[in-house]
């Protein structure tokens, strides 16, 4: 039997560092990575047969549980009738409806195959509809891997950003303004600086790619009334978010919030695809017209809309459309949350943590982080110590502490009870 050791040695000789994307390679905890053979449910096996509680999930696409029966047999009958076609289909529009139908403020959407790709288009088209360059992102948000958007601040406030990555050329991210996430004082400045030459401000309204950071109402409320005085247009990259905090995404509570809030464009990936390749965006018709064929904004795709993978997405929205779906989502990731914290509180070790809908984040300090500096000025050490404790008794949790984490509807109670278990042993080993 092939052990995750001997895979990942065979890997890396083939792959890159042994992954397809790097955050499975497990640099930032240390160890070796588990190949997984198979997923059922709450659960996922590795290639040596160890079981485990998924709190991956896929990073967020799988919500109703690895294997649900209803997603299966949707996708069976889509593979029979064919993998692809390049041609208008049926299921396409169905699930066009549907999207539009859970987001108010978008009138019409496109779909393509991955959340970087959706980001990607949302920024061209923002750019085409407005007729100007720059944009605006904060540190700590995550919207793919674009060129304009690997980008981390510059030394001065709201000055142009620098590159994160080798190959990205300076002069393709010196449109790209970099700010602090919560900071109305940095975002009125930017504005006051840039805000007519803004052709966008793309946000992770609530944050998962720094653990899990809510973006302050008032800063939310102050973006918006920056953007409108401005006319620059406010992306909201629910990838992660959409259908996943609540059944309309982040935006849904934000209009719970602030009263008339919609964003501008909404970008989706993720939990759209129900496991498969499929991402979207979409806006008002107004802005969408001027995509191609109807406008002068080019974007297109060998496999957007690919039957398969709508089969599996529409399945997948149908399910968390049942009443009562996120109530008792959210009712299971809140009880984990505080399990998890009341834990920690007798183990004596400080943890914080936040929840919405199926998606969680806890931290290893009093209070939560309300940006990425402060998500960052916290060590890793402990909770590194704390994922292999988790893994080592059978919960997989994400392997880097700025990472959120996910509850499917097919984790139980005793799942959740099992999980504040393991982690009562492992605040105890720490
Ligand atoms: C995952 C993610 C993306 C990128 O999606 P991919 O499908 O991995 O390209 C973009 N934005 C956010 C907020 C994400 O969480």
């Amino acid at each position: 039997m092939s052990t995750n050791a001997s895979l990942f040695e065979r890997a890396q000789r083939s792959i890159p560092g042994g992954v397809n994307s790097p955050v499975r390679a497990f640099r930032a905890v240390g160890g070796t990575p588990r190949f997984i053979t198979r997923a059922q449910g709450a659960y996922i096996w590795d290639a040596e047969g160890q079981q485990y509680i998924d709190y991956i999930g896929s990073w967020g696409p799988m919500i109703v549980g690895h294997g649900h029966p209803a997603v299966l047999e949707a996708v069976q009958k889509a593979v029979v009738d064919g993998f692809s076609f390049g041609a208008p289909t049926e299921r396409e529009i169905e699930l066009a409806e549907e999207i539009l139908k859970l987001v108010p403020s978008a009138e019409q959407v496109r779909l393509v195959s991955s959340g970087t790709e959706a980001g990607m288009s949302a920024i061209r088209l923002a750019r085409g509809y407005t007729g100007r360059s720059k944009l605006i992102k904060f540190e700590g948000c995550y919207h793919g891997h674009a060129d304009a958007l690997l980008v981390k601040a510059g030394s001065g406030l709201a000055t142009f950003g620098h590159p994160t990555s080798a190959g990205v050329p300076p002069e393709v991210v010196q449109h790209t303004i970099v700010l602090e996430y919560n900071n109305v004082e940095q975002l009125e400045q930017a504005f006051s600086e840039h805000g007519h030459h803004l052709a966008c401000v793309m946000i992770e309204a609530i944050a998962g790619n720094m653990n899990f950071v809510r973006a302050s109402v008032p800063f939310m409320k102050r973006l918006r009334e920056l953007c409108t005085e401005y006319g620059a247009l406010l992306v909201f990259d629910e990838v992660m978010t959409g259908f996943r905090v609540a059944l309309g995404g982040a935006q849904s509570l934000f209009a719970q919030w602030i009263p008339g809030f919609k964003p501008d464009l909404s970008v989706f990936g993720k939990v759209i695809g129900g496991g498969m390749p499929l991402a979207a965006f979409a806006g008002p018709t107004e802005i969408m017209a001027q995509l191609a064929p109807l406008g002068p904004v080019y974007q297109a795709g060998t496999l957007s809309g690919n039957p398969v993978a709508t089969a599996c997405g529409l399945a997948t929205l149908k399910l968390i459309q049942q009443p009562g779906f996120f109530e008792s989502l959210s009712q299971r990731t809140g009880a984990l949350i505080s399990g998890l914290t009341d834990a920690a509180r007798t183990a004596g070790i400080p943890l914080c943590g936040d929840h919405l809908g199926g998606m969680f984040g806890f931290f290893f300090a009093d209070q939560l982080p309300q940006n990425y500096a402060a998500v960052m000025a916290h060590g890793s050490t402990r909770f590194n110590r704390f994922f292999h404790e988790m893994l080592d008794r059978g919960v997989y949790l994400a392997p880097a502490m700025y990472e959120a984490g996910f509850v499917s509807a097919a984790h139980t109670d005793k799942d959740i009870s099992q999980t504040i278990d393991a982690a009562k042993q492992a605040f105890a080993a720490l």
